[in-house]
């Protein structure tokens, strides 16, 4: 485009911008929160496991103390699931994010099972952060001052010429977050052979940790989701059984508030961890796990729930998608994952205009999520990266949203290309 094209869109585009800002909205797309209907689908839970329903099929009594691992049962069903034995998963309250924060405290306040030093005695800690990926892990190491290095994320997961030649140097590397399937938030899942890879690789640290999060194991988009790699077998195999930590929930399967959490890991850092939880916790909420198992039987009753929110979900990634290429594919000036499960889309705009989209879109009254969160220390090196969480907003509101950031991320295109 000449100069003269350029700002004859930038005109059109400020008076379609004005259009919106006028239009006094008031829509968030901020967090990947399950939408009431969703919610709706678990309501059956609220009347679970009912009154004179409290005892385990071993005969616990779920009411009272105790039972650190969790419900057997539960634990079986999620077992199957994540193709973990369940004596390798331990069922615990609603967030898996606190198992993870707890982990990492854990191993900075007593070292873990294999470390020559707590990790607070270690001159420097630091992290491989795959990224574009999840705030939240990256909110935990950096409350710890730990060093976070951002490795480029692939379709198949993270760059694994890059992981490799960093952990086999540096012995400060201690661990990595990973979000192996239907990543937060690019959709990216990891590959047999990378899978593979992460657990098998020589690390110069004795006590190298991989964060499995596996928050979307069973949040396809399509079909049924795909099985998981056995990160655990891999790694015991090559010898390094206590590297990997599996994570997992039913935020988004039941109730995001009151679900219940799981830990895949082997035995001896399940030894260490019940060591230490013990003493803040005599026991999870076993009725609630006791509630979960009744609700879905069996792993092929967590399958067809899932279809359930599939069905739900699916049409509003369409829409966004649908949204994206009608407004945005000609401009050429954005790109955008097409997941096939999870609870994101990642839209890439061009170098230098995420921050001013997003800036756009919130005087336009359209909450998307900070500028750079996808990042370490909020800090996008190219200022591109924009993550779109389509699941709240009811399809009507999405679809005005949608639009509106179109609209914001062509005007912030347009100024930028008319500073060049
Ligand atoms: N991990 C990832 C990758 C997530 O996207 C989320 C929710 N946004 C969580 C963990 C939170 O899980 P929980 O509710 O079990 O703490």
């Amino acid at each position: 485009m000449s100069q003269a094209e350029l700002a004859a869109v930038h005109t059109d585009l400020t008076a379609m911008y004005d259009k919106l800002k006028a239009a006094g909205l008031k829509l968030d797309l901020t967090r990947g929160k399950p939408a009431p209907d969703q919610l709706d689908l678990s309501n059956a839970l609220l009347a679970l496991p009912g009154e004179g329903d409290y005892r385990a099929a071993d005969g616990t009594d779920t009411r009272n103390y105790g039972g650190l691992a969790g419900l057997p049962e539960i634990r079986a069903i999620f077992g199957d699931l994540l193709g973990i034995d369940p004596a390798q998963l331990y069922a615990q309250n609603n967030s898996s994010l606190e198992i993870m924060h707890r982990l990492i405290t854990l191993a900075w306040i007593h070292g873990t099972v294999d470390g020559e030093r707590p990790w607070s005695a270690e001159p420097t800690v630091k992290f491989l952060c795959p990224a574009p990926g999840y705030d939240r892990h990256f909110a935990i190491t950096q409350e710890l001052g730990i060093e976070m290095i951002v490795v480029p994320i692939n379709p198949d997961g993270p760059d694994m010429t890059v992981v490799k030649e960093l952990v086999a140097n540096d012995p400060a590397i201690k661990g990595l977050w990973a979000v192996p399937k239907f990543s937060n938030p690019t959709g990216a899942v990891y590959s047999e052979e990378v899978t593979r890879e992460l657990a098998t690789m020589p690390t110069a640290a004795p006590d190298f940790r991989i964060f499995w999060d596996n928050a979307y194991a069973v949040h396809p988009l399509e079909g049924d989701a795909p099985s998981d790699p056995d990160i655990l077998g891999f790694a015991a195999q090559a010898g390094h059984a206590n590297r990997p930590y599996v994570l997992a929930s039913t935020s988004k399967i039941t109730f995001a508030g009151a679900g219940v959490s799981f830990l895949g890991a082997s035995a001896e850092n399940l030894a260490w961890y019940g060591k230490h939880v013990g003493l803040t916790s005599i026991g999870p909420d076993k009725v609630n796990q006791l509630r979960h198992a009744r609700f879905f039987g069996d792993a092929d009753g967590v399958r067809a729930h899932m279809r359930r929110h599939r069905d739900l979900l699916a049409p509003k990634f369409s829409r966004v998608l649908e949204i994206l290429e009608e407004r945005l594919s000609e401009a050429k000036v954005a790109s955008w994952s097409d997941p096939k499960g999870g609870y994101f889309i990642s839209l890439d705009v061009l170098d230098g205009t995420a921050k001013r989209t997003i800036a756009l879109a919130k005087e336009a009254g359209i909450a998307l999520t900070a500028a750079g969160a996808t990042f370490p220390l909020g800090e996008d090196p190219h200022d591109r990266n924009i993550r779109l969480a389509p699941s709240f907003p009811g399809i009507e509101e999405l679809e005005t949203a949608m639009d509106g950031v179109a609209t914001c991320v062509l005007l912030a295109s347009a100024e930028k290309l008319m500073q060049q």
